[in-house]
């Protein structure tokens, strides 16, 4: 029991209190269901690999959105994570694809341009891209980040939009709701 709390708490945002009840919960269900929870987490260990274009979770080489011949691949929306790219899809009227740069550039926590997958978004537009909308976060680190991108891109002639701010400052784009995030989608302005 105290090795699954332990090894329950080491999990990110689950403090003791949560690890405990957690436990409890797992030694009470059937051993059929525990091997089903432990199963799908190898499963997925194993499966869940990067888009070798957007770089979001998936478990094949390339994303459904990316293999999508309906999806506008001449716009890219560049995003810091992938629970992002899921809340901007879960609105449903974004039709162009993602670039998840997983992580933004911050000088006080030593994450540079290097760090995030900024390589990787210049290398895609080489390619025949018109615009990049940049989503990232509103903080101090989604905001370098913006300004960082728009620097690097706008000489090469590629359109750079930045969401509305309307977004709180601060706020992970996940727990805003999608009203929000299509008028910041809708709202974005020339960088
Ligand atoms: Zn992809």
């Amino acid at each position: 029991m105290t090795r699954l709390i332990e090894a329950l708490s080491s999990l990110p945002g689950i403090g003791v209190k949560t690890a405990q009840r957690l436990a409890f919960h797992i030694i009470n269900q059937p051993e059929e269901e525990v091997r089903r929870l432990a199963e799908s987490m190898i499963h997925a260990r194993k499966n869940v690999r990067y888009c070798r274009e957007c770089f979001t979770l998936t478990d094949s080489e390339l994303c459904p959105i990316c293999q999508s011949p309906k999806r506008d691949h001449s716009t890219i929306m560049v995003v810091e994570s992938t629970r992002d790219l899921a809340a901007y899809e879960k609105t449903g009227k974004y039709n162009g694809v993602y670039h998840v740069l997983h992580g933004a550039i911050s000088p006080t926590l030593g994450i540079g341009p290097g760090d995030i997958r900024l390589k990787e978004l210049l290398k895609r537009l080489e390619g025949d891209v018109r615009e990049l909308i940049i989503a990232t976060n509103n903080s101090l680190e989604g905001e370098t980040t913006a300004m960082y991108i728009s620097k690097l891109v706008k000489p090469a002639g590629i359109r750079v939009t930045r969401i509305a701010s309307g977004v709180p400052v601060g706020g992970d784009l996940e727990y805003i709701d999608e009203v929000t995030l299509l008028r910041a989608l809708e709202g974005r302005t020339e960088l």
